[in-house]
């Protein structure tokens, strides 16, 4: 594909332009920056003094330290008490070592993480007055100085947020007209397609066809559940595998990324998935005006990158 495109999302009214024209600029592998760990407020060392009254879960190692573990955010600007901010905000330590990327863990360890956000989801999707739990994660990229202590945030918010409320109604209306799930119809109609990134037989991974970011990627389970609490432990196990395959990528290049976990609303029928939303560059205008976004990395491509099928060289961009 080399003329601009629009396209519409799978069942959403969501537009974007798929322009690889624009995508001249060369990728280039980046030299991972030393952080420091002595002022890092996630290390044992500074954390453990401070915020032991704050942990809500914690996953221990065979010596009977921390190597996984959720607190609550300090900085939060929702808290239980108070009724005109009421919520609760959690970060979730990833490991006890500073300076390493969560592609880096075993597979073992990234289902521990998701075991530690599947138990603080129902915690906090169960107390009262919440009405929607967010999970997601941050990361910087490795273009900066300094490497931040890898970790996770999590959300507990009393108001259904507006974008996840027009995902859920755009979900319940596709359910009505077609009385299947666009998620298990999506895993069905892109398997042959040039998107598809990985899969097993738990989880599909694909660049979806109007990625609204380069590099986007979505991973749905291929069992149709509803919560990341419904995972089973194969089925952590795929998605670890997954997002080695997905961060380590862009952990090369340098490409900051989120993540988000989508699960269902209230008691409604959903497919929850992982939406990974790498943040190599940004067209604000056109997006902050009109919500169509220019993305100049076609999905096609973008999975042949993850694959391993396109040749990088350091300094000289794609061969
Ligand atoms: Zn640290
Ligand atoms: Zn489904």
């Amino acid at each position: 594909m080399t003329k601009p495109q629009i396209r519409k999302d799978y069942f959403k009214d969501e537009y974007v332009i798929i322009s690889p024209n624009r995508a001249r600029r060369p990728l280039e592998l980046i030299e991972k920056a030393e952080g420091s760990s002595k002022l890092c407020s996630f290390c044992p060392h500074n954390f453990d003094n401070k915020h032991q009254n704050t942990v809500t879960y914690r996953d221990n190692n065979p010596d009977g330290e921390w190597e996984i573990l959720s607190f609550i955010n300090d900085y939060s600007p929702l808290t239980p008490d108070n009724t005109s901010a009421y919520g609760q905000a959690e970060v979730v330590i990833e490991t006890r070592r500073h300076g390493m990327d969560i592609n880096e863990f075993s597979v073992d360890h990234i289902v521990r993480i998701f075991n530690a956000y599947a138990e603080r989801y129902t915690a906090l999707r169960n107390m009262h007055g919440i009405k929607h739990v967010l999970i997601f994660k941050n990361e910087g990229g490795k273009a900066g100085a300094s490497i931040d202590h890898t970790h996770s945030q999590i959300i507990a918010l009393p108001l259904l947020p507006p974008k996840i409320e027009s995902e859920a109604r755009a979900y319940g209306k596709y359910r009505l007209e077609q009385t299947t799930c666009p998620y298990c119809d999506i895993i069905v109609a892109e398997s042959d397609k040039p998107r598809v990134i990985w899969q097993d037989e738990n989880l599909f991974v694909l660049a979806p066809y109007a990625s609204d970011a380069p590099y986007a990627a979505w991973l749905i389970p291929k069992r149709h559940i509803r919560l990341i609490s419904d995972l089973n432990h194969s089925e952590k196990e795929s998605f670890a595998i997954a997002l080695k395959i997905l961060l380590g990528t862009l952990d090369k290049f340098g490409i900051p990324y989120n993540y988000f976990v989508e699960n269902a609303v209230n008691s409604e029928d959903y497919h929850m998935h992982i939406k990974l939303a790498p943040r190599p560059n940004i067209w604000a205008g056109l997006e902050l005006g009109t919500g169509v976004v220019i993305n100049p990395i076609a999905p096609e491509f973008a999975a042949r990158i993850y694959r391993g099928q396109v040749g990088i060289t350091k300094g000289l961009g794609i061969q």
